[in-house]
């Protein structure tokens, strides 16, 4: 009976996200952004694209901005130059458009392109509140994601509280989470598993793979991500995403939580 003991020394270990913020310690990584002020602004001259391995930097003199759906989080940039590169904590890293993934942020009407989304996706998705039935596709996957996605189901995310469950059966599926490069020979089965589902079809890519292909992109095997093949509504950055990441991007996808431009509701259980 030692676990009947150790259950009740530790108490409860469940996050009251999202009706509370919860995250992790110091030093955990959610992000990669430029640091310099005025935002994204740097002297000329300087090559600081060739640092990045995933072509997630741009420099248009004087701007340079950091593409989180391209960044694998090597943390390279930072290390070689922190004078414009910083790392920071953030877990609510979903977002419903790829331009929503450039720091520094959208412009206006990039905005208002997002403000039209948001909106679309709440009315599509009003229903699916209170029980969210989610299928899980691997599509080239290095293994990472799967082992966030395996934790949301342990007793600290414990996403079953949520009305959020997974589903082996497309047909039973109100989203479909994809993870992985988007290898060629999973094209065909991903897209016969999203077209078996019920409306309203909400697709969430997880992970820099997923949205772009990451390390793999150009390569022969893969189609470079899995926005090609699909109608992605929610993006989920990360190298892997965290588990709260994960679960930022599936409620983001139901409309229980904002995006990072902070559009819908906000902690709310
Ligand atoms: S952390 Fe690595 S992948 Fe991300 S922007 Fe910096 S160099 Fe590129």
């Amino acid at each position: 009976m030692p676990w009947v003991t150790r259950g009740l020394r530790s108490g409860v270990v469940t996050t009251r996200y999202p009706r509370r913020p919860d995250g992790y310690p110091g030093p955990w990584v959610g992000s990669v952004r430029p640091r310099t002020s005025p935002p994204g602004e740097v002297d000329s001259g300087l090559d600081l694209e060739s640092l990045c391995p995933t072509g997630a930097i741009r420099w248009e003199d004087p701007v340079v901005t950091v593409d989180r759906g391209r960044c694998i989080l090597c943390m390279r940039c930072v290390r070689e130059r922190p004078d414009i590169f910083v790392a920071d904590g953030e877990v609510e890293v979903a977002v419903l458009h790829p331009s929503a993934l450039v720091s520094p942020g959208p412009g206006s009407d990039d905005e208002r392109a997002l403000a039209t989304l948001r909106t679309d996706l709440l009315r599509r998705t009003r229903a699916l509140r209170r029980s969210v039935h989610i299928r899980h596709v691997d599509a080239g996957s290095d293994g990472t994601e799967e082992w966030e996605i395996a934790a949301l189901t342990n007793p600290v995310y414990d996403v079953q509280r949520l009305g959020i469950f997974f589903t082996a059966s497309p047909r039973h599926a109100d989203i479909l989470l994809v993870t992985g490069a988007g290898s060629g020979a999973m094209t065909g089965p991903l897209v016969e598993t999203y077209e078996a589902m019920p409306s309203p079809k909400v697709v969430v890519a997880a992970g820099t793979d997923a949205l772009s292909g990451g390390m793999h992109a150009g390569s022969y095997a893969t189609t470079g991500g899995v926005t090609a093949s699909l109608p992605v509504d929610v993006l989920v950055p990360g190298s892997p995403p965290s588990p709260f990441s994960l679960l930022h991007g599936i409620l983001l996808a139901v409309g229980i939580v904002a995006d990072r431009s902070g559009g819908g509701k906000q902690h709310e259980g």
